[in-house]
């Protein structure tokens, strides 16, 4: 089990908060992890976190620790998920992109254009036998819609849960892309419709085919650029904006209140987490409720002028820290394994997993065990928290019934057309006695005679 890593990013001061109060920071650090922070009445508050870069960090420093393990997890087929959050202008999407896609210094690349080097760097170094193919989505979840960024047109794409690939973009288009530069190129076209208004969504999937075990796996690494997390009264917003701002800050409570669920729930309501509460939650769901190595990386102005929104993206990371997770290597699917052989093993423990590590949080080691075992005994699979898992046993109880009715059709037939050869051979008979009996005696005797003979013969006579 491992948590989610959470680092503190503080920004250098901007033009204009040097303007207002010259040099003045609000921000004390006491080493790499541990920092105070004062308020607006100079009180102080120490955070501790995996890792705080302050304002003379830079891109390679973020990346290498944050984000690089999560990349070489995805090659292994763990998924990944890398969030920014703050309010607007704390450097989210500076961190997430660098001041520009296609940015030529190395030094300020962010972190999409160096996951996109890591992961060919990845595939160029493997072994010849094993066959990539990374797949790239691009969306954002706008007034809690989903708009496919490559697809304008698809402006509300549905999220679906599937039982081999998590959560899904229901139909948003899937680019393949076959090296950096191409796939740098795509996403410059497409992230000037980006807006910081919404959540900007890159899902990279990475297939690996083995061609001499037969077997294929996928990793899924999902970057996050949230919309600013700034209150709504601060911003001073009307009309549409004002919209904007409050769709905003309902999903991020959302995002909050499924971290608070995750967190700390009471044990009668630790079952229920509210992932269905709204779009970006339902989307994140792998990457908070497990199946997911998941980093978040809080954005934070230094500014005295700014202190209360640090404030609170800074315990938004701390209640985030408290997130366990387990990820796992889900995805693993044989290629001869079809569903026609009924070989659900991989669902299996996957459920068996989900199951025991939300029990596992309250009952000790041997209770666990002895659950695995009478899971494993019952042939239990079936999540019932699963929408899949339900939608595919219906399915197997339809498609039981439509077989089971052709089956009593076909009989109901063959008995029909046995009927229909019975009557016309009592019709026959009938004829023949007809015409017997108009024959004297004898002759008619022995004319019946030759017909229950011949009829034995001759189906339907
Ligand atoms: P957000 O996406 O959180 O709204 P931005 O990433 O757009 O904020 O950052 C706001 C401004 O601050 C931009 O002009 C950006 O270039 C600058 N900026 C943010 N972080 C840094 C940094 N670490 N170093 C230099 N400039 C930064
Ligand atoms: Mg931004």
């Amino acid at each position: 089990m491992s948590n989610v890593t959470v680092c503190v990013r503080f920004r250098p001061l901007s033009s204009k908060e040097k303007r207002d109060l010259g040099d003045n920071i609000c921000i004390q650090s006491m080493d790499s992890e541990t920092f105070i922070i004062k308020d607006e009445k100079e009180e102080g508050f120490t955070f501790s976190f995996d890792k705080v870069f302050y304002e003379e960090s830079n891109q390679a420093d973020v990346y290498e620790f944050l984000v690089l393990p999560i990349v070489r997890d995805t090659v292994n087929s763990i998924n990944g998920t890398i969030i920014t959050y703050g309010q607007t202008g704390a450097g989210k999407t500076y961190s997430m992109e660098g001041p520009n896609i296609l940015e030529s210094d190395e030094k300020k690349k962010g972190i999409l254009p160096r996951v996109v080097d890591g992961l060919f760097a990845c595939i160029k170094t493997s072994a010849d036998s094993t066959k990539y193919t990374v797949k790239l989505s691009m969306v954002e979840i706008y007034m809690e819609k989903v708009r496919d960024l490559f697809d304008l047109s698809k402006d509300n794409i549905q999220i679906k849960e599937s039982k081999t690939q998590g959560i899904v973009l229901s139909g948003a288009t899937e680019i393949s892309l076959s090296d950096t530069a191409e796939a740098l190129q795509s996403l410059s076209t497409e992230m000037n419709m980006a807006s910081s208004r919404s959540h900007c969504v890159y899902m990279f999937t990475l297939n690996q085919e083995s061609i001499s075990e037969k077997r294929v796996k996928s990793g899924k690494l999902i970057l996050v650029d949230l919309a600013g997390s700034e209150k709504v009264e601060k911003t001073g917003a009307e009309g549409r904006v004002l919209e904007e701002a409050k769709t905003i800050n309902k999903s991020l409570s959302a995002l909050g209140n499924v971290i608070n669920a995750l967190t700390c729930g009471s044990p009668a309501k630790a079952n229920h987490i509210p992932y269905r509460d709204s779009k970006l939650t339902r989307m994140l769901q792998d990457a908070l409720g497990g199946n997911s190595r998941t980093a978040l990386l809080c954005c934070c102005s230094p500014s005295p002028s700014n202190a209360s929104e640090s404030l609170s993206t800074l315990r938004f990371g701390a209640r985030a820290k408290h997130i366990k997770t387990s990820p796992l290597v889900i995805k693993v699917s044989e290629e001869k394994c079809s569903k026609k052989n009924g070989d659900a093993s991989g669902t299996r423990d996957e459920s068996f997993e989900k199951i025991l590590e939300k029990m596992s949080e309250r009952l000790n080691d041997e209770d666990i065990e002895l659950l695995e075992e009478l899971f494993i005994q019952a042939g239990l699979f079936v999540d019932p928290d699963s929408e899949e898992d339900l939608e595919s046993a219906i399915q197997d109880v339809v498609q039981q019934t439509i077989s089971s009715l052709m089956k009593a059709v076909e009989e109901l037939r063959s008995t029909v057309e046995m009927l229909q050869r019975e009557n016309n051979a009592m019709k026959g008979r009938l004829a023949v006695a007809e015409r017997c009996d108009a024959l004297p005696g004898k002759n008619a005797d022995f004319l019946q005679k030759i017909f229950g003979f011949l009829s034995s013969f001759i189906p339907g006579m």
